[in-house]
């Protein structure tokens, strides 16, 4: 809701003072909206932060930022301001109510699929054993992802080697 691309900027912007450095940014991509409810396309992009703070932690001070920019959750699946999710930290494996990484529905959205695999093609999935490219490859989501805009803040195409 809102202004799509000013709510991911600012949202950038509070990860990167609470939670560290964002060390590499996707473009923007935008996807209409899946489930039952009628409602404006989204806007995605996907981040790689350095952090000090443990994962627990860190989803924390994203439910954090995510309240600070006004999300109520109203419905499930319905339209909302922002929505940060974590997708892996590190290698880690966690199945808690507070988080869950890698992410349960990472491996079914092109959404998320398509802006991770643009600034982490190589990273492994620690189940499935497979790359951002081949579970792009092997994804069946029929929903279309066109590039909105092209990230211009600088780090964007820093990147750490083996990512
Ligand atoms: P969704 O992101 O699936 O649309 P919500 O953002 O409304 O759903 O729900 C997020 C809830 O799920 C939060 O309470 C959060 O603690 C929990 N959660 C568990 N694992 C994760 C994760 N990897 N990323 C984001 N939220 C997670
Ligand atoms: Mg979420």
């Amino acid at each position: 809701m809102g202004n799509r691309a000013a709510s991911l900027s600012w949202a950038r912007h509070q990860i990167a003072q609470l939670v560290g450095p964002v060390l590499a940014a996707s473009s923007l991509y935008e996807t209409a909206a899946w489930g039952p409810i009628e409602q404006p396309a989204f806007l995605n992009q996907v981040l790689l932060v350095q952090t000090a703070l443990p994962a627990p932690r860190v989803m924390r001070t994203l439910l954090a930022i995510e309240q600070s920019m006004g999300r109520q959750r109203l419905q499930a699946f319905g339209p909302r301001t922002i929505d940060l999710d974590i997708l892996y930290f590190n290698q880690l494996e966690l199945a808690t109510p507070l988080l869950t990484v890698p992410h349960p529905r990472l491996a079914n959205r092109r959404f998320t699929l398509v802006p991770l695999a643009e600034i982490a093609p190589c990273q492994l999935h620690p189940t499935l054993g497979l790359s951002s490219t081949q579970l792009l490859a092997a994804c069946t989501d029929p929903l279309d992802v066109k590039k909105f805009s092209t990230a211009i803040e600088p780090g964007n195409a820093v990147l750490p080697s083996g990512l």
